[in-house]
This record gives C-alpha cells, structure tokens and sequence, in this order.
C-alpha cells in the first residue's frame, strides 16, 4: 500500500498539469501575479503615507486602492473563485457593509475594540481557510478520481502548481499547520481582549498557572502540528490542533490587562498578519503573502514602540508576564489639602500676557470631544502673539495615534504637533501648561516614585512648565488606576468640569478679558 503522502504528491502533480491547461499556458497566472504585486505596491506606498498626519488619507485611499484591485484580480482571474462566485460575491458585500457600518457607528474611544473584533475576524477566517484547503487536499487524496475530487483539483490547479517544485508537498502543509495554530491564538485571544476591552471580562489575572496554560496548549498544538504533517491523511489533527490553539490564545490574553492591552491589540493584530501570510502560502496567494507579512511587521513594529512609551517589555508582553509592580499611594496621601482649584475667569486672567502655552491632550479631550474649542482657544491666543504647541505622548487616549487623529479633525496645523521628546526639552520656558484629560501620560510618579506601578514609563513632563492648568472632571485616577501627584503640586491648578464645557467657558472668559 503507498503512502498517503505519495498518493498526495501524485496528485498534485495532476493538479499542476491541470494549472497549466487552465492557466493557458501559465499566461494567466503570470498576469495575475503581476496585478498582485502592483497592489502589494500600492500598500506599501498606502503605509508610507499613514506615517505622516499630513500624507495619512492619501495613504489611507492608495491602501484601499491596492485592495480593490487585489479582490478585482482575484474575482477575474482566479478559477479557484470562479466556482461558487456568489459566496465570493455575498462575502465581499456582507464584509463592506459590516465595514461601513461599524465605520460610521463605532466612536473613536471605542476603536481598540473594534480593532480587537477586526484581528479576531483576520485570524479566525485565516484558520478556517487553511483548513478547509487542507481538507479538499486531503480529500482528493484519499478518493482520487472521484467527481468532488475533480472539482476540487480543478479548483486548486492554478495554486498548487506553484507548490510542486521538487514534488513534496510538505511546505503546504507546514503553513497550513502554522496557519491554524495562529490564526486560532489570534481569534481567541483577540475575542477575550474585546471582552477585557468592554469591562465584560475583569482585568489582568495574575495566577501563575496561567503561564502555563499558555505554554501547554502551545505545544499540544505544535504536537498535533507536526502529526499533520508527518501524516496528512490524519484531517483530524488540523481541527485538534484549532482547539489546542483556541486555548493557547485565552490563556495568553488572561493575564494580561490594564496598560498593556494596546500592546496586545497591536501584537495580536501582527499575528494575524502572519496567520494571513501563512494562509498565503496554503492557497500560494502572492498578494495575501505579502499584505500579510506587511500587516505583520507593521504591527510587531508598533507593539515595539508602545512597549517603549509605556516602559514595558515586549517579551513580557509575548509570554503573558507582568512587570513587579509596586505599592501605589492612596489618593487622600497624594491629595489631602494640596490640590488647589481654580475657574475659568482666572485661568483667562493667567494667560493674559504670556509667551508660550502648551496643550497635553489626553484620553479626556477625546471623551469630551474638545479639539475643536482647544484649536479656537489657540487661535484666539496666537491673535495676541501667543505661541501655542500641541504636546503628543505615543500612548495618550487609547489607540496610538489617536490625539493626532482628533486634532487633525480639528485643523490643528501640523506644525504645531510636538512628539513628547521635543516637548519635554523646551517644557520648562512654557509659561502656562494646559493638560486637558490626560492623566497617566503627565504622571510625575513615573519619572519620581521608582515603588510606582508605571515606574519607568516616558511622560510628558508637564509640571516642569510654569504653570500647569489641569483640566478633568474630578481627581478621578486615568488608565492605571492611581493617584497622580501632578495635581497635588505647587504649580498645579485645577480646572475641574468636563473638557468641552471648561473650555467653551475658558474661550469666552478669554474673549471678554
Ligand atoms: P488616562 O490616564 O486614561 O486619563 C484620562 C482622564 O480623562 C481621566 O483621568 C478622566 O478624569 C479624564 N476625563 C474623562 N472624561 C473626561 C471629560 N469628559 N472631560 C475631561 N476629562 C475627562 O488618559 P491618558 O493620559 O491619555 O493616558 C492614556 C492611558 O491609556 C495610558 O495609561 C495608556 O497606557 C493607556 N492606553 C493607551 C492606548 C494608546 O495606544 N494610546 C490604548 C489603551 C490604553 P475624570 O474622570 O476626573 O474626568
């Protein structure tokens, strides 16, 4: 009896024929992985303009270009679509008005979680794809000849040709093995997050065991992985190892939360790139292989940098482990008898006649929906020759970007955006510092209280500046959950009421001044 993966070569090799019969000669193919590198092209020019708030839409449209014409590419030029087309067809209509929807709908704070849902999506469809793919392989092996085994090779012809260089057809399965395991991690894992997210799920959860939760169900699929493809007759092992995955990603998620969530948004979005890039390889699909990789490394890249901001360790972040942390103060040890508050009259009073003022937004701003009366208060002062600069921490809000987002809302000018580094070098000949709803991105604690739970991590340092406005509603902690002693200080006054309002009223007291 031979071998099923003898059996399974010989089929491909069938299916390779069959490619070139239905590629026209490999005419097809070569068109269609032109067009495909042309849009991978135009995602890589898409992300070179996200970098800049100026080039962001631009970038943003050449993205959504690349994409429209690999799903044009694909719909046209690919047989494997051609049978089913009106799944194809129900999919992409279903996917763009679930998009459009959630694009109108959806608020801007609420965006993590919907980041969260979209890498689920990702990884989840990723994990299906290799394996129902792995599934009609597998299939035609074990029943070559049939009708179904027809259709399907037909079907695959066009991608399989590329696998067969050298007959074996063990790379399919490798990638079909490291799709499922993390396609699955991301789909789980990004479920919980979503739920950690909405408050649905409690915060970090710091049982040791959990480690090894993760760690176990890792290597049950990496097991089951590597049965699959000693064996790929053994269908079974794919969905076993889909389960053990599925685990993996709970078990992954669980201990982390508070502060380092966006870290893991935006390394579970990194994962489903891979998932996708993998997926690539099953379907040997160039412009999934490549948008993938891109989706990748962009995202290890960003998960990299808010590591940096917010003084954590990506490793620590990968394996679930949680920095020591300390004790933090109580709120009546940091407040009691130090803060001082102060009105909009007198605020207006303070900046009347001075040089420099700096605006620290923060996640507050975004809640309140303030940007635009901010950039009125700024304009009203540059008519008096003052000098107004925007500083913008890397993790103010709650997605990396998100202060730049809402200001360029606003026609802030760009040129007044400062990143906190250049802030903090002139920070201190700022005359009036307003800080409107930010609070753990200002925490002196940070740079001062090595026993603080976010010791360590950059902050913009705002009670360096003459005078520091705080505008938030109460002295109600931010993100972390602790005290800041920035309200406490010397140069602190407290403007405290919603960020809209405080404003309007600050806008109008300036005005009447
Ligand atoms: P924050 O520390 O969460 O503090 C926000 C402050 O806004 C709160 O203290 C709140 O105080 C105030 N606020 C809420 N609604 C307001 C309103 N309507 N008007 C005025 N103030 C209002 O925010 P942050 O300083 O921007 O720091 C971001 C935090 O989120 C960091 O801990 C960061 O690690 C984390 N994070 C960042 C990202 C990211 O990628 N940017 C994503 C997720 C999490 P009151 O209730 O007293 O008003």
């Amino acid at each position: 009896m031979e071998s099923p993966t003898i059996d399974l070569t010989e089929t491909l090799q069938e299916m390779a024929g069959a490619a070139e019969a239905a590629s026209g000669g490999g005419s097809l193919l070569s068109l269609q992985n032109i067009l495909y590198v042309v849009a991978a092209l135009l995602f890589i020019f898409g992300l070179k303009g996200l970098t800049h708030p100026r080039t962001a839409v631009r970038g943003n449209l050449i993205s959504l270009g690349g994409m429209l014409l690999a799903m044009a590419t694909a719909a046209v030029l690919d047989p494997h679509l051609w049978h089913g087309w009106m799944w194809w067809v129900f999919g992409g209509v279903a996917g763009l008005l679930v998009g459009l929807i959630a694009a109108k709908l959806v608020q801007m704070t609420a965006m993590p979680e919907m980041v969260a849902l979209y890498n689920g999506s990702g990884g989840i469809a990723s994990m299906f794809v290799a394996g129902a793919v792995f599934h009609h392989l597998t299939h035609i092996a074990g029943e070559p000849g049939t009708a179904q085994a027809a259709d399907v090779m037909q079907m695959s012809a066009m991608h399989m040709a590329a696998v067969m260089d050298g007959g074996q057809p063990y790379q399919t399965f490798i990638a079909t093995a490291v799709s499922g395991i993390i396609g699955a991690v991301t789909g789980s894992g990004s479920v919980l997050a979503f739920l950690k997210l909405r408050g649905k799920f409690g915060s970090a959860m710091t049982n040791p065991l959990l480690k090894f939760g993760n760690g176990g169900f890792l290597a049950i699929a990496a097991i089951f992985g590597i049965l699959l493809v000693i064996n790929p007759e053994w269908t079974w092992a794919y969905w076993a190892l889909a389960i053990a995955a599925l685990a993996c990603g709970v078990f992954f998620v669980m201990p982390i939360g508070g502060a380092d969530m966006p870290v893991v948004i935006s390394l579970l979005n990194s994962y489903s790139g891979l998932a996708a890039c993998a997926t690539g390889f099953v379907i040997n699909n160039t412009v999934l292989i490549v948008s993938g990789a891109l989706v990748g490394a962009s995202g290890l890249i960003l998960s990299k940098i808010m590591c940096v901001a917010m003084n954590r360790s990506l490793t620590n972040v990968l394996f679930g482990v949680m920095a020591d942390v300390g004790e933090a103060a109580s709120a009546d040890e940091v407040y009691a008898g130090k803060v001082k508050a102060t009105s909009a009259e007198e605020v207006a009073m303070l900046l009347d006649g001075v040089q420099r003022v700096c605006v620290v937004p923060g996640y507050g701003m975004a809640v309140s929906q303030s940007q635009h009366v901010v950039r009125d208060i700024a304009n009203e002062l540059a008519k008096r020759d003052v000098e107004v600069s925007y500083g913008i921490h890397p993790v103010a809000g709650r997605m990396p970007g998100h202060m730049n987002v809402l200001l360029a809302e606003a026609d802030v000018p760009y040129e007044q955006l400062h990143e906190m580094d250049t802030v903090n070098q002139y920070i201190e000949q700022v005359d009036v510092c307003i800080v409107l709803g930010a609070n753990d991105v200002v925490n002196p604690d940070a740079r001062e209280n090595p026993k603080s739970p976010i010791a360590g991590m950059p902050i913009i340092d705002v009670d360096k500046a003459r005078t520091c406005i705080v505008i938030k509603r109460s002295l109600s902690p931010g993100f972390a959950g602790i005290p800041n002693p920035l309200f406490a200080k010397d140069n602190t006054l407290m403007l405290f009421g919603d960020g809209k309002k405080a404003l309007t009223e600050l806008l109008d007291a300036i005005k009447e001044g």
